[in-house]
């Protein structure tokens, strides 16, 4: 009866493995035809000063509406993109509908908002980032000082010497560097200042419960202050509520972005969210409460 059931569980995990297997290659084999088939788009999230409430730049982040798969979220399609190489083409083409978004803007009148990209480990590493960016640049017209490239912790410091080389040469094209997801890594503050970093976004992770939870808010705190010290831009990332924005502003956060002010949208909403501002307005939350 125990060797029955151990069959049993050996055939419910090869299946499991079997299926889990087939899925990653159906993504992969759609995802290699997505951006031929036009199925891939940037969706465009504020990121609002707390100082004075305008939105000073925009987070792109990739949608997949596959015609067979039907929406495919990102943390779904990224690490396989990323583990099969098709990151380098997706990436490439990222780069550039967003550097042509930000001049659009541009050319609209906001002359200052930015645009954040997101870039994959084996983007920075493989493909000829920095070449391609100087070419997204010049193609696009678009400031380098408006766009800023994230890379995340662990990229920096499993590949160290080389990072530190990349992270030069971008620096010189004069576009900005972020930490994403920052806090979630192991990444040293000394190298921080060698790689000249301009800002860390704070993972949502910890920005979930500050209001709560008072590890998250000691955690939080300490980025702040370390950013101020070291003399880092800080964007808080997905500040959801009202108690949130309240404790970043009370800490001297800068910068935030997350579903209070507004969600990733498509670029003609948030061309239009530029015009009539957010439904939040800053007089809400610009005075820290007890200042009030
Ligand atoms: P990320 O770069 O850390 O992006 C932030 C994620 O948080 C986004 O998820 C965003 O939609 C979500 N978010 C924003 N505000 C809030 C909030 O208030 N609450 C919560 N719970 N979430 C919020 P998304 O769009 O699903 O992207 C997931 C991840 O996929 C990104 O994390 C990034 O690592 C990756 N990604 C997205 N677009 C690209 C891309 O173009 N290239 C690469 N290489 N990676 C991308
Ligand atoms: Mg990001
Ligand atoms: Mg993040
Ligand atoms: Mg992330």
């Amino acid at each position: 009866h125990a060797k029955e059931s151990g069959r049993n569980t050996y055939r419910f995990f090869t299946e499991q493995m079997n299926a889990n297997a087939l899925e990653r290659l159906q993504i992969e084999n759609h995802l290699r035809l997505a951006l031929d088939r036009g199925e891939l788009l940037l969706h465009y999230q504020p990121q609002v000063d707390l100082t004075s409430g305008e939105i000073v730049g925009a987070e792109a982040l990739i949608r997949w509406q596959s015609d067979t798969l039907g929406f495919v979220p990102p943390g779904r399609f990224i690490p396989i993109a990323e583990e099969s190489g098709l990151i380098v083409p997706i990436g490439r083409w990222v780069l550039r509908q967003a550097c042509l978004h930000a001049r659009a803007w541009q050319l609209a009148g906001h002359q200052n908002v930015g645009v954040a990209v997101n870039i994959s480990p084996l983007q920075f590493r493989r493909d000829d980032i920095v070449a391609t960016v100087r070419e997204v640049l010049r193609d696009t017209g678009l400031p380098a000082a408006l766009l800023e490239l994230e890379i995340t912790e662990s990229l920096i410091m499993q590949h160290a010497e080389s990072a530190l080389e990349t992270m030069q040469n971008l620096k010189a094209l004069g576009v900005r560097l972020s930490i994403d997801d920052f806090g979630t890594g192991y990444s040293s503050l000394s190298y921080l200042k060698r790689f000249a970093v301009d800002r860390l976004k704070i993972d949502q992770s910890f920005v979930r419960d500050i209001a709560e939870d008072p590890d998250d808010a000691a955690i939080v705190r300490a980025i702040i202050q370390m950013g101020k010290s070291l003399k880092l831009d800080v964007v808080a990332e997905g500040a959801e509520a009202r108690a949130q924005v309240d404790f970043l502003v009370r800490e001297g956060c800068r910068t935030a972005q997350g579903y209070f002010f507004c969600p990733p949208v498509t670029f003609d909403v948030f061309s239009r969210v530029m015009q009539t501002g957010m439904h939040v307005r800053a007089e809400d939350f610009r005075q820290p409460p007890a200042l009030r």
